[in-house]
């Protein structure tokens, strides 16, 4: 006999109890770098000029309704999403190799890939997935919630707060043939680490040779680096490698439709003479997972995106707006370790600037996080990650000091 009454209480999600935290505090100098979104110089969230451009072209369609898209989402949303992180020259592509399915961002193409493979990867007993150690927090609850167990593999270096790239090589070496490894393909979260492209051909060497399933997540193409094909690179490399795959694809961060749930999943078949079928029997399965899990997915923002990646003058401004906002957060990169570097801030700081995208990993201590958010109103997460979108002009001396307050 079930009574609710039996439900245990569940942890606050700490990301969302620091935002209620900071939105408590009065004090006119509180800095918000837990957020995991862009903000303009003013701290403001920003509408990307070619995101209002094309809301209000499809706002004034005379023809626009609200309509059930289908189970796969919009088709010319799904394969130009193909195509930019793929590649237009893709062999997957020209190979008809890929199924792809509109979903509910980045996290509902995680999702539905962790289904997918839950579902037809290997008995339970012989697999797991690996990752990162530290991850996007929500990859445990999503591949657990699926029943699919994992590990991590070791991924940053305490000491040189860059890749422990021999600690993740041996993982997964170690790892058990016919394992799946999430890779961030860009701009890894939290800790803003990414490898070179030589370190990325040795992990897809050791994949090859353990027989891994990767799974890529990128939340950030074009907003890492402001290039899309630079930030797409990895998982281009990996497709041409000839490895069967799936990619969890965000427009979150890229277009800033955060809210509109904007996001791509793809699985990709390896090479054979057979991969036109398989390629169909996998779309098959995917879209009766789609179906119960969401019927089909949002339309709204994937119009958005859609309008924009289809229409040549819209794409480059597009380009444009990326270059705005990964430039702007270069710069605060720059500004940050310039500053803690003049103060004589105990501690190496060039790994402010070697990082890319959103999120640094700071090397603050919790206690020294602490402390920040005590003495200085800085709110950021425990593991001393900020999100270098909330530094701006404005605040980036007062962080700067604060920073050297709390490390001394
Ligand atoms: N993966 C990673 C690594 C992320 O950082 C994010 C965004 N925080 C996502 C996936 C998915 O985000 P969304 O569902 O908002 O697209």
């Amino acid at each position: 006999n079930f009574s609710a009454d039996v439900v245990p209480q569940a942890p606050e999600d700490p990301l969302f109890g620091l935002m209620a935290a900071f939105r408590r505090d009065q004090d006119p100098n509180k800095v918000d770098l837990g957020i995991g979104a862009y903000r303009d110089d003013n701290a403001k969230p920003w509408v990307l000029p070619v995101v209002k451009k094309a809301d209000d072209i499809i706002r004034n369609d005379p023809n626009l309704n609200h309509e059930y898209l289908p189970i796969a989402g919009l088709a010319e949303f799904t394969s130009a999403s193909q195509k930019l992180i793929l590649g237009g020259d893709s062999p997957a592509l020209k190979d008809k190799r890929v199924t792809s399915l509109q979903t509910v961002s980045g996290t509902g193409a995680v999702h539905l890939g962790a289904l997918f493979l839950a579902k037809f990867y290997k008995p339970n007993s012989q697999r797991t997935a690996y990752f990162s150690d530290p991850t996007w927090p929500n990859h445990f609850q999503i591949f657990s919630n699926v029943g699919l167990s994992h590990k991590t593999y070791p991924y940053f270096s305490k000491q040189t707060k860059g890749l422990d790239f021999d600690g993740f090589y041996n993982s997964i070496q170690n790892a058990d043939e016919g394992s799946i490894v999430v890779l961030h393909a860009c701009a890894h979260n939290p800790t803003g680490v990414d490898l070179t492209q030589d370190q990325w051909k040795k992990i897809a060497e050791v994949i090859r040779a353990k027989k891994h399933f990767p799974f890529f997540d990128t939340a950030y193409q074009g907003f890492a680096s402001g290039d899309l094909s630079r930030d797409g690179w990895a998982i281009r490399y990996f497709v041409e490698q000839g490895f069967e795959l799936c990619i969890a694809q965000s427009y979150a961060k890229n277009f800033g439709l955060y809210g509109e749930r904007a996001g791509c999943f793809h699985f990709v078949t390896a090479p054979s003479s057979d991969a036109q079928s398989t390629v169909g029997r996998v779309a098959s399965q995917l879209a009766i997972l789609q179906r119960s899990e969401i019927s089909n997915p949002p339309a709204y923002g994937a119009r958005i995106a859609s309008l924009v990646l289809n229409t040549p003058e819209l794409f480059a401004q597009w380009e444009e707006d990326l270059r705005t906002m990964s430039g702007r957060i270069i710069e605060m990169r720059k500004a940050l370790r310039g500053k803690l570097e003049e103060l004589g801030t105990p501690g190496t700081w060039n790994h402010i600037t070697d990082q890319i995208g959103m999120f640094s990993f700071t090397g603050l201590t919790e206690q020294q996080v602490m402390k920040l958010r005590e003495d200085s109103h800085v709110y950021m997460t425990k593991n001393g990650r900020i999100s270098m979108a909330g530094l701006n002009t404005h605040n980036i001396d007062y962080f700067a000091k604060a920073v050297d307050k709390a490390v001394r």
